[in-house]
């Protein structure tokens, strides 16, 4: 799908009232007169930072070899580019377009959910930091229920992608501030505070009603006028941005539409294994994913009235956290708890049957990869790698290296203290590995036998990082229902805006 004749192909000129005080709107956005998707609904799950290997590695780890994460049961299968582009860039195809090999999570999400490309920390505004209208927006304006589940702090890129507009994604609040806020490498000059691109995301969200239901955490990054804010629209608020009560998982089951705003954790949600491993503790008590999801997807299709569908976006936000933290044991939990959530969503579309699923990522985290098992990586190596000689045809080889044979390699004491499941990289945790150690961390699968343990030898799932930084690989998605075979091959993240938005009828 080109982006070029995808974009001509938008027919009607009704561009959405996002008012800021330059009142750029770059795309233009079709009238919701498409009585004929509106029973539509849309879920859109993403694990941040989940590539290829994360997938892959979570299947061993919790159905093995030959089993299938739920997301894997899919039927439409493919993959996303998803590249950004520098500042002032231009979008493909134009003179003054200058790509970024590696996104980030404002960039991809805005790629999705506005159909541009942005640069990195931009969202819902183009690389030249004009105005674009959200799928999101969209959905709302057309009358489709609307909702943004998120195991990060509801103002974090990811979510607020849907329901704000900034120059930089660090504008999250409660206070503005210049630093955090304004890029004058877009705009030249400082933009005056109420200019809606240097608002704090989480007085926009506070505000703007995009979202009917809004679920995660950050909760400290909202005050006492928010929630007065919220309240005049009509918002159930659990727990309290003005006393910096946490939302409990009580009041979540009793929360009743058609708004509900409630923010589990001042900040991220608790990982998975920490609530596990710390039960009875505050974070322990959190719902998880697949119960925010399962709750969201209730309040939404309670308001079926007059036929309406709903746009739900959820997202598995630790997927890409923990991975920054090179922690697998983390990383691969949060996989589970996001396939679990998958699975709520499947199910419901399974009984509803006009409900498009779609599951994928923002960008891979960290250069994640499955080693055989006793692999030496080049990382702990002592001296890595045999250069590239080819024994047989000596001109093959591309240059006279010296270097030992692969066999031959040992580990370098200085970067390898052996196998350790804690978080890898710095700071080292007190008690977990130490921050110079490149050795693997191990994991049992569903296929080893019940005495093998998680950092032995012996657990066959062996697993390493490149770094605790993105990569610029594509990421794989899954779909079914309605236009689900247009997500199969391979396809760029611009064109989930395309394809969500015209199956919600509201970009054409
Ligand atoms: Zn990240």
């Amino acid at each position: 799908m080109s982006r070029i004749s995808t974009r001509s192909g938008v027919a009607v000129a009704v561009a959405l009232a996002v008012t800021t005080t330059s009142g750029v709107v770059g795309i233009r956005a079709a009238t919701a007169d498409s009585s004929r998707a509106r029973t539509m609904n849309v879920i859109y799950l993403l694990g941040d930072g989940m590539g290829r290997t994360h997938v892959t590695a979570g299947r061993d780890r919790f159905y093995g070899a030959d089993g299938r994460l739920v997301m894997e049961t899919l039927p439409a299968v493919g993959q996303v580019a998803t590249y950004a582009i520098g500042k002032n860039s231009g979008q493909p195809g134009a003179t003054d377009f200058v790509p970024e090999y590696v996104t980030d999570s404002a960039s991809s999400a805005t790629a999705w959910a506005s159909g541009v490309k942005t640069y990195n920390a931009a969202l819902g505004v183009d690389g030249k930091g004009a105005v674009v209208p959200t799928l999101m927006e969209l959905a709302k304006r057309a009358g489709y229920g609307t909702g943004n589940v998120s195991t990060a702090e509801i103002t974090d890129a990811t979510p607020a992608s849907q329901m704000s507009h900034a120059l930089a994604r660090g504008c999250q609040g409660p206070e503005y501030s210049a630093a955090a806020c304004q890029d004058t490498e877009i705009t030249g000059s400082a933009l005056p505070t109420s200019d809606i691109r240097v608002t704090p995301i989480a007085d926009q969200i506070a505000r703007n009603g995009t979202a009917d239901v809004i679920l995660g955490g950050g909760l400290s990054r909202f005050d006492a006028e928010d929630e007065q804010a919220l309240k005049s629209q009509g918002y159930s608020i659990l727990g309290s941005p003005a006393t910096q009560a946490v939302a409990t998982r009580a009041e979540l089951s009793q929360a009743r539409g058609p708004k509900v705003f409630g923010l589990f954790n001042k900040g991220n949600l608790t990982v998975e294994r920490a609530k596990r491993l710390a039960p009875g503790t505050p974070g322990a008590a959190e719902p998880s994913l697949p119960e925010l999801t399962s709750k969201a997807i209730s309040l939404l299709s309670r308001q079926k009235r007059s036929g309406k569908g709903f746009y739900l976006q959820v997202e598995g936000a630790l997927i890409d956290k923990r991975s920054h933290a090179n922690d697998a044991a983390q990383t691969l939990d949060e996989i589970k708890a996001f396939d679990d959530a998958v699975k709520v969503a499947r199910d419901f579309a399974a009984k509803d049957r006009n409900t498009l699923v779609i599951v994928t990522a923002d960008h891979e985290c960290a250069g994640f990869s499955i080693i055989e098992q006793g692999t030496i990586t080049n990382a702990e190596a002592d001296v890595p790698g045999t250069g590239n000689r080819d024994a047989g045809n000596p001109a093959n080889s591309s240059a006279a290296s010296g270097l030992p044979d692969r066999a031959a390699q040992s580990k370098a004491d200085a970067r390898s203290t052996g196998i350790q499941n804690a978080p890898g990289g710095t700071p080292a945790v007190p008690g977990g590995a130490p921050a110079n150690n490149f050795a693997p961390a191990t994991f049992r699968t569903a296929d080893d036998p019940r005495s093998v343990q998680d950092g032995t030898p012996e657990a066959s799932l062996w697993l390493t990082y490149l770094s605790g930084n993105h990569t610029g690989e594509d990421v794989p998605i899954y779909a079914s229902g309605p236009r689900a075979w247009r997500l199969g091959g391979s396809i760029d993240n611009t064109d989930l805006f395309d394809v969500v938005g015209g199956a919600l009828g509201v970009v054409r």
